[in-house]
């Protein structure tokens, strides 16, 4: 960088790696260079604000939801037009199946055996269409695969790899394989490990808990964690109504009981608010967003913003939230951790440009991995009436303890919609406990989780 400026104003603005005034110039010639170095050095200020505010952007979207090149309705053009026009979303990731039995329990008006799975050309056409409707700083058309079904340890977003995931290479179920095999050898449309999502998880409420995103694949809980990290960075706290038929519902599926319990075994991910619409409801079946903190709308921004962890989940359909512990936005890690009993600089911005007289709770949840793995409230600050103005402000008073793996904030807003920001976690993520396996299967078989079954 060619400049720098004093913090205590323009005056003391030095110029460095330009060559300095020649000491015979004459007088209005040294005020011109004065003058020159005083613009240079505004620029170079405005330059400097705008990098800090570079990350700053908040995009809202759905990162899962499918056309009938799977069990849905309608094409990834429709998808992709009625996100965009309609919904009027910053992005829409289209996220077909990956297997073959995908419609098996589909609707009759969802069942045409036309799948990717069976024909791959299908998937060659999802990308195209994407690319056409992709455009920067207007909107963002992601494709995708929900790989794995339920019963063989449920389903996982894929975004922007090339192929088909294959259920010759990769067979349904088969997360070692998928970690260690074959998403290493498929980057993604920029050329980085593919972002994966964890999709509706079900830990405990389903009959297939215990194959949870591949657990049993691995020898050991830690191994399960190192494969997963290369790839994983966001889990649904939200989904659905999947097969509602019409628009304008509320969140169906609230996973905030899971999204802890993985928190908590050490996985780092971020909450995301998706629709998964099987019908041609793509970003209006409810107000619920995925937000994304990102420098501009491209693709290569989100997709690294993904990587970065730099996700919310929010039931508002425009709350802007952006939270920073000591300079590291949501999603980041501080590593070395804070010096014990630290007081942090917990920073955030809030805004809703249609509620600007909305009241808000801002919750801090703070918890530790392996032993008590449950997060809880820390503190609660309230944001009253008119304050949300989207101007940085600060939460103070809360102190760093070591054994706290992270922290995150929940925002409650007054008329009842809630969002979930990504967690900052403290130091290197703790290893799992020696021995730590999948989790044990129950004894006697649980009921049936009905209606996800219909949705393969
Ligand atoms: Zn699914
Ligand atoms: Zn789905």
């Amino acid at each position: 960088m060619p400049f720098a400026c004093a913090s205590s104003g323009f005056a003391d603005c030095q110029i460095r790696k330009l060559p300095g005034p020649t000491p015979c110039l004459a007088g209005a010639a040294r005020s011109k260079i004065a003058l020159m170095k005083r613009i240079l050095c505004i620029l170079a200020f405005l330059a400097l604000a705008t990098a800090a505010t570079a990350e700053e952007h908040v995009y809202f979207g759905n990162l899962h939801s499918h056309t009938s090149y799977s069990d849905g309705s309608g094409t990834p053009e429709e998808a992709y037009r009625h996100a965009r026009d309609v919904a009027k979303l910053d992005f829409l990731a289209i996220t077909e199946h990956n297997h073959a039995q995908a419609e098996d329990q589909a609707s009759p008006d969802r069942k045409d055996g036309i799948l990717i799975a069976k024909d791959h050309s299908l998937y060659e056409d999802l990308k195209k269409t994407a690319a056409r409707f992709n455009k920067d700083g207007e909107f963002i058309a992601i494709y995708g695969q929900e790989v794995s079904s339920i019963a063989k340890g449920n389903h996982m977003n894929v975004f922007e790899v090339a192929n088909v995931v294959d259920e010759k290479a990769v067979p349904n179920g088969r997360f070692d394989l998928l970690f260690k095999a074959w998403l290493p050898g498929h980057p993604d449309s920029t050329g980085q490990p593919p972002v994966v999502q964890l999709n509706h998880p079900y830990f405990r409420s389903t009959d297939h808990y215990w194959l949870e995103y591949g657990q049993d694949d691995f020898p050991s809980r830690e191994d399960w964690l190192k494969a997963l990290e290369s790839n994983v960075r966001t889990i649904e706290l939200r989904n659905g109504p999947a097969m509602a038929r019409d628009s304008g519902h509320k969140p169906e599926e609230f996973f905030e009981p899971q999204f802890l319990k993985f928190l908590g075994m050490g996985l780092r991910v971020a909450p995301s608010a998706d629709q998964d619409n099987h019908y041609k409801t793509w970003g209006t079946v409810t107000d619920a967003r995925t937000g994304i903190v990102a420098d501009a709308l491209t693709k290569p921004k989100l997709l690294e913003a993904l990587r970065q962890r730099h996700v919310y989940a929010t039931d508002d359909k425009d709350l802007q939230m952006v939270f920073k512990v000591d300079g590291h936005l949501a999603g980041d890690a501080i590593d070395p951790a804070p010096a014990a009993k630290s007081a942090l600089d917990i920073q955030y911005r809030l805004s809703d440009v249609d509620e600007p007289n909305a009241s808000y709770k801002i919750q801090v949840w703070s918890g530790s991995c392996g032993l008590s793995p449950v997060a809880g409230v820390v503190q609660e600050f309230p944001v009253a009436a008119g304050e949300a103005t989207g101007q940085w402000k600060r939460l103070s008073g809360i102190r760093y303890f070591p054994g706290y793996a992270y922290i995150f904030f929940k925002v409650l807003q007054s008329d009842g919609d809630r969002a979930w920001s990504a967690a900052v976690w403290f130091g290197p993520r703790p290893t799992a406990p020696a021995g730590a396996g999948p989790e044990p299967q129950p004894k006697t078989k649980p009921k049936r989780h009905r209606k996800r079954a219909a949705h393969r």
